[in-house]
């Protein structure tokens, strides 16, 4: 299968942060996968920024590093690569001061998408914002991509979304949440919006509950400085883990229109009732054999953040009356595993007697590892002896059934930094989303402050605290079991 690719503009990229780990982790790779696509047309540029003193080719042996050492060997072309630096540049610029401003400013270029990157300390976006503005190097038709964390609670989202509207519009600002690149949570939009069989079923009166699980193996290990101020909730629910929520619990947007899904999502956000204490779990991860424990990479020995959170969450809404959303999420767990599990109800009459066999259908949609959808349903189990039931799963990996175009499938990033270069917001946050999803987490993190509560410590290679076990079994439903 040929896949298709959609051509964009002429683009200069500048990334400020461009010698920082994102940027070799993620951002460069996927540029170059890009390049690779026929995606990045001739006379683009790629402007890494940062303060250190290095000469153009000096960056571009780093960017050459990041290649070698983030894509796949398959995929390196010392031709392709030798091409790709040739559209890279680098200026010396500080956020906070004076220096390479000017030279930033003489680089640009007419009649071409001008987009800059954020990819550095927010406490850094709103100087860099200001700069721009002021030596009159962004123009009306200049974008930013702000990465996250955008803000620790309401009142700096509001402050942040107040810094940057001074200088652009909401049009120009491309807040990202790189689960919204992922291609199953796009696919989960297209299986609800673009098959009849679903919608009809995505409601209170045939699903009984909703999961979703984002569980890692690692630890913070040398992120301990920066995680302790974040925790689980504000670090993966207030952002991944809402975005996914919303994309389940929304209404069909009129349109696949950046406003029209983005205003669907903000009624979900709106429509979520506060969390009550006996409906959240937090949790902290012990010593193991061979890694310390969370407290052992926390600054503070006697910290209380949470590096496991799960929590029972109502969407108040005529459609999702009495549905609870299961969410947990956690490090030092089991295994890793991201997925997003619909329990439907079981039918209201049973004519079979086989009440072994018996379970509900799932809805599996399964974001990493080995992405795809895996529909639960009952049949009868194969031979003789009378009418006994068992559940299978109508099984759609992607990379079973896309074959090789599966493996093309660009990654989050690379996505999304295309999305940005043609202008389309629809799987970026909206201002007015961010900030209602602070409204919400808010008081759930001042009420465990208030309490004083002490997360519950569990095993690492576990599934988390015991209580979370409890979250549901009080319910008489269970967690589905972490396995990658
Ligand atoms: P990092 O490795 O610490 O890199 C920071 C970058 O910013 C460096 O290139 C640094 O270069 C530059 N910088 C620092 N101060 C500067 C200044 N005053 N003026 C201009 N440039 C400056 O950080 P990172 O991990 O790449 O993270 C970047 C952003 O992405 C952060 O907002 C982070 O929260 C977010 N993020 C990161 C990840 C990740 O996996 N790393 C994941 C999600 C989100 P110089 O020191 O030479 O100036």
């Amino acid at each position: 299968m040929v896949s298709r690719v959609i051509p964009v503009d002429v683009f200069d990229l500048v990334i400020f942060g461009g010698t920082g780990d994102l940027a070799r982790r993620k951002i460069i790779p996927g540029l170059y996968r890009r390049f690779l696509a026929n995606q990045m047309p001739e006379d683009s540029r790629i402007i890494g920024a940062a303060r250190a003193a290095l000469t153009e080719d000096a960056f571009r042996e780093q960017v050459r590093a990041a290649i070698t050492e983030f894509v796949p060997a398959e995929r390196q072309e010392a031709a392709a690569i030798d091409a790709f630096l040739a559209r890279i540049a680098y200026v010396a610029i500080d956020a906070t001061g004076t220096n390479g401003w000017a030279t930033l400013k003489a680089m640009m270029r007419e009649n071409v998408v001008r987009a800059f990157y954020f990819s550095v300390a927010p406490s850094l976006f709103g100087d860099i914002a200001q700069r721009l503005s002021d030596h009159g190097i962004a123009d009306a038709w200049s974008r930013i991509v702000v990465e996250k964390p955008f803000g620790r609670d309401l009142a700096s989202a509001k402050a942040l979304n107040g810094v940057l509207a001074r200088h652009f519009t909401e049009a120009q600002i491309y807040r990202i949440d790189h689960y919204l690149g992922k291609e199953t949570v796009q696919n989960l939009m297209a299986v609800r919006f673009a098959n009849i069989l679903f919608e009809p079923l995505w409601k209170a009166e045939y699903v009984d509950h909703v999961q979703i699980t984002v569980a890692e193996t690692v630890g913070v290990n040398g992120r301990g400085a920066y995680y302790d101020k974040s925790g689980a909730m504000r670090d993966m629910v207030q952002n991944h883990m809402m975005q996914l929520l919303c994309l389940i619990a929304m209404e069909p947007p009129y349109h696949f229109d950046p406003d029209a899904v983005r205003d669907e999502k903000l009624k979900v956000i709106r429509a979520l009732k506060p969390v009550s204490a006996e409906n959240i779990v937090r949790g902290q991860y012990a010593a193991g054999e061979k890694e310390g424990g969370y407290l052992e990479h926390s600054e503070n020995p006697a910290s209380k953040t949470e590096s496991y959170i799960a929590l029972k969450v109502n969407v108040s809404n005529w459609r999702w009356q009495g549905v609870p959303f299961y969410l947990r999420t956690g490090k030092r767990l089991r295994a890793r595993a991201s997925e997003i599990a619909i329990t439907f109800k079981q039918p209201p009459h049973a004519i079979f007697d086989d009440a072994k066999g018996w379970h509900e259908n799932v809805l599996v949609i399964r974001l990493q590892p080995n992405e795809g959808m895996n529909l639960m349903v009952m049949i009868k189990e194969p031979g003789p002896g009378g009418m006994r039931l068992m559940q299978v799963p109508l099984d759609m990996s992607f990379a079973a059934v896309l074959g090789d175009q599966a493996d093309e499938t660009p990654d989050a990033y690379e996505r999304l930094i295309m999305d940005v270069i043609r202008g389309n917001q629809t799987l970026f946050m909206r201002g007015d989303e961010v900030e209602a999803a602070w409204a919400w987490t808010d008081p759930i993190i001042e009420g465990w402050e208030a309490r004083s509560d002490r997360p519950q410590v569990y095993d690492p290679g576990s599934s988390g605290p015991e209580d979370a076990l409890m979250l549901m079994h009080r319910d008489g439903r269970r967690w589905r079991e972490i396995k990658e």
